[in-house]
């Protein structure tokens, strides 16, 4: 079995017999989730994704969405427009709240309810320059939302029909959290087609994988790993990983950053994102919610792998994202020489030089990893390779 799907599986197991908390039951969709259900996702800097468990069970993306509308929204009308309309601050309040701005009615931040109206608001009310068009029904604008966030995930994302009728069904308080807003003319539209495109927009179903690609995507600069395509700019992804670190998990978001240090989002479904910039996009399944509607075993994964593999954003990091990978031939030998610092993608970029090198006419070579010059080794990129050089018959071994 592949060394990291053995890793993610011992994670799995720890968390299975954690049972509580409860799965949304505002809708029967939602409500009628098997609770049990358990999935966990990892996609590094080569784009190779790995997953285990319920990992190929389609679930609503809900607010994860949220991050990717707001790339979206920037990417076509910049900062400055974006966030004249709604604000980056946490709320500190639950994901439905009235979280307005006194005098200005500008929602607190595009991860809660009121804000993500906003942003979605904005993708069919401005035209291309940003002037206001209002142009399209919500199921057509919801068709331009659908394609931008495939292009995240690398395939062809689809709209849970049954789903969205429940939240159209059941969205009173979103309509009214729209209505206040438009009456300060934040929304500028027809609130109608704004709030059903944000239904249609929650409604879109993903799987345990494409959403740690679409992390990726957002954790690698907005290229899109698996694919290779550049899907929004440098800087807007940056700043959508910044919103998520101050205000992706709702009234936990301070918690969530002191103890687990990534920037994330989580969903009504059961879905949990978490980024780690420049080193791989995770996430996590587990329909049962805590009280801020956070996913309670999706928390739970999270917490482990930060602590254990020392990923928290706010480590002291050096190189970390590119040790330097130096190759010499010499005496029959070869030589990698590392340097700077070996985190989680470095170690997958190394494994993939080694392997290169193993591929080639070695027979009777060996090849010699130099850490000398290497500053300090992440425990997560140690375990990676170890476990990675044992399912291959090696043996990771420290010389003085
Ligand atoms: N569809 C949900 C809502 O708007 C999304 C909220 C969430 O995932 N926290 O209420």
């Amino acid at each position: 079995m592949d060394p990291i799907v053995r890793m993610l599986e011992t994670v799995l197991d720890d968390v299975r017999g954690r049972d509580d908390g409860s799965v949304a039951d505002y809708i029967p969709s939602l409500a009628s989730a098997d609770p049990d259900r358990l999935a966990f996702a990892v996609v590094g800097p080569r784009g190779h994704v790995t997953s285990v468990g319920d990992d190929h069970v389609p679930f609503t993306i809900q607010s994860v969405s949220k991050p990717f509308v707001l790339a979206l929204a920037l990417e076509q009308f910049g900062r400055d427009a974006v966030f004249a309309r709604v604000g980056v601050e946490p709320s500190g309040e639950p994901f439905n709240a009235i979280s307005l701005e006194a005098g200005t009615g500008r929602p607190a931040n595009p991860m809660v309810n009121a804000g993500a109206i906003v942003t979605t608001s904005l993708l069919g009310e401005m035209g291309d320059a940003g002037e206001t068009s209002d142009a399209g029904d919500a199921v057509s604008r919801s068709e331009t939302i659908v394609a931008g966030l495939s292009r995240f995930a690398g395939r062809q994302l689809s709209v849970d029909e049954e789903v969205y009728r429940g939240e159209s069904e059941t969205g009173h308080r979103n309509r009214a959290l729209a209505y206040l807003t438009r009456s300060h003319d934040i929304i500028r539209g027809d609130v109608p087609t704004v709030v059903e495109t944000y239904f249609r927009q929650c409604s879109i179903l993903v799987t345990v994988r494409d959403l740690a690609v679409m992390g990726a995507t957002l954790a690698f600069g907005g290229v899109n790993p698996v694919t290779g395509e550049r899907v929004v700019r440098e800087d807007v992804a940056r700043d959508v990983v910044s919103v998520m670190a101050s205000c992706g998990m709702y009234d936990y978001s301070g918690e969530w950053l002191l103890r687990v240090g990534l920037p994330a989002k989580s969903g009504v479904s059961g879905a949990l994102l978490a980024i780690a910039p420049s080193q791989f996009g995770v996430a996590t399944f587990s329909p049962r919610l805590d009280r801020h509607g956070n996913s309670v075993r999706g928390i739970q994964i999270l917490e482990r792998m930060s602590t254990e593999f020392g990923m928290h954003v706010f480590e002291p990091h050096e190189a970390i994202a590119a040790p330097g990978i130096r190759i010499d031939h010499a005496e029959g030998r070869v030589i990698v020489h590392l340097g700077g610092e070996l985190a989680f993608s470095g170690a997958e970029r190394l494994i993939g030089v080694l392997s290169d090198l193993a591929d080639g006419a070695l027979t009777d070579e060996a090849i010699l990893v130099d850490a000398t010059e290497l500053a300090r080794a992440h425990p997560a990129a140690l375990e990676l390779l170890r476990r990675q050089l044992e399912a291959h018959g090696g043996r990771l071994h420290f010389l003085d």
